[in-house]
């Protein structure tokens, strides 16, 4: 239970990945300003959370079952916090989905829907009516770089990002008035399970319903330099629990916060030119034309930064 001036933190999709990194860095706040609600949907997947939260577990850190799919699961969740009182939500559980749109089951794209945009949306019904009762709070939602701009195969992921920052940027106007703050915090590549299930997945589908030529682009073109961006431009999930520690205890939120400054141009570019023309070109060529100098450019990239950036390493933990 939280302590007196404890806030208490609701987090989704604490099991792996950057939920489990920001629940751990909160919990071990040194000021214990935090007490952390860390949730997942089968506890049987507590142990990394467990063992990273270290002597915090129990005392600033408490676990609960939430599926963000499930009305009923979300209810129970929020109804067992005392007084249902959640000071800051981070909905950060999401899942990716990358691959040439024809080989991909409606089912399987209604399912990102369901979790990236239907997901958060149910947890910010549940919790809060509570914080414009209460005149405060603050709800965080994880998006991305790809709620900003799409990337090339990742349609429907980068879809499920723009519809939730076109919620949150309608809804943030409503909650200014009830004192509750709205962030988004908007990540590039970031290496987590979320980057390793989605290449391990990737390398083993055939792609049915796609032509030859589309595959190749996809497993020959895109896949390589999206590794590469991944090797040369990725964060740590603990990068990204720092920038939203600091939204969280910033005097002045900002409503949205790119994590990586390498994308701050990516974006500036699309509003540079309402016509959009020149970030679809812009893409085009990177990716059609010039991806071999791409290649060069990122392995250069690599040499340069040397091990900082080289040891981040695609993995699962
Ligand atoms: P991850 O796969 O390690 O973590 C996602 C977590 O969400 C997992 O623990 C998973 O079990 C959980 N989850 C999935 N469906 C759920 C459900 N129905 N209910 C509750 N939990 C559920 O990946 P990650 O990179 O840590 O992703 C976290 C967030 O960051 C996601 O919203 C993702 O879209 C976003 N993001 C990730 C990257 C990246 O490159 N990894 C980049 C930008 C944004």
């Amino acid at each position: 239970m939280a302590g007196p001036g404890q806030k208490v933190v609701l987090i989704t999709g604490c099991s792996s990945g950057i939920g489990l990194r920001m629940a751990v860095m909160l919990a071990k706040d040194e000021q214990r300003r935090y007490h952390v609600i860390a949730t997942m949907r089968d506890l049987k997947r507590k142990d990394k959370l467990v063992e990273a939260a270290g002597d915090t577990y129990g005392k600033t850190l408490s676990l609960a079952v939430l599926d963000v799919c499930s009305d009923e699961s979300v209810k129970q969740c929020v109804d067992s916090i005392k007084d249902r009182h959640v000071d800051v939500l981070i909905n950060n559980a999401g899942i990716g989905l990358v691959g040439p749109v024809e080989s991909i089951p409606i089912e399987e794209m209604k399912k990102v829907f369901e979790t990236n945009v239907f997901g958060v949306i149910r947890m910010i019904k549940e919790v809060m009516p509570d914080m414009k009762k209460r005149r405060g709070g603050h709800i965080i939602v994880v998006s991305s770089v790809m709620g900003l701009q799409g990337v090339v195969f990742n349609d429907v992921y980068a879809a499920s990002k723009f519809a939730m920052e076109g919620f949150c940027e309608s809804l943030a106007v409503q909650l200014l008035k009830f004192d509750v703050t709205l962030s988004l915090i908007e990540p590039g590549p970031v290496h987590t399970e979320f980057e390793a299930k989605m290449i391990q997945e990737v390398r083993q589908r055939d792609c049915p319903g796609a032509d030859p030529d589309t595959v190749h682009y996809f497993k020959n073109v895109y896949l390589p330099s999206s590794m590469d961006i991944f090797e040369v431009m990725g964060q740590t999930p603990d990068d990204i629990a720092r920038c939203t520690k600091k939204v969280i205890e910033a005097a002045n939120p900002r409503f949205r916060n790119l994590t990586n400054p390498m994308y701050t141009p990516i974006v500036a570019l699309k509003y540079a030119d309402e016509t959009g023309g020149l970030s679809v070109h812009a893409f085009y060529h990177m990716l059609f034309n010039m991806g071999t100098l791409m290649h060069i450019s990122m392995s250069v990239m690599k040499y340069l930064t040397c091990g900082c950036l080289r040891s981040r390493t695609i993995s699962p933990n």
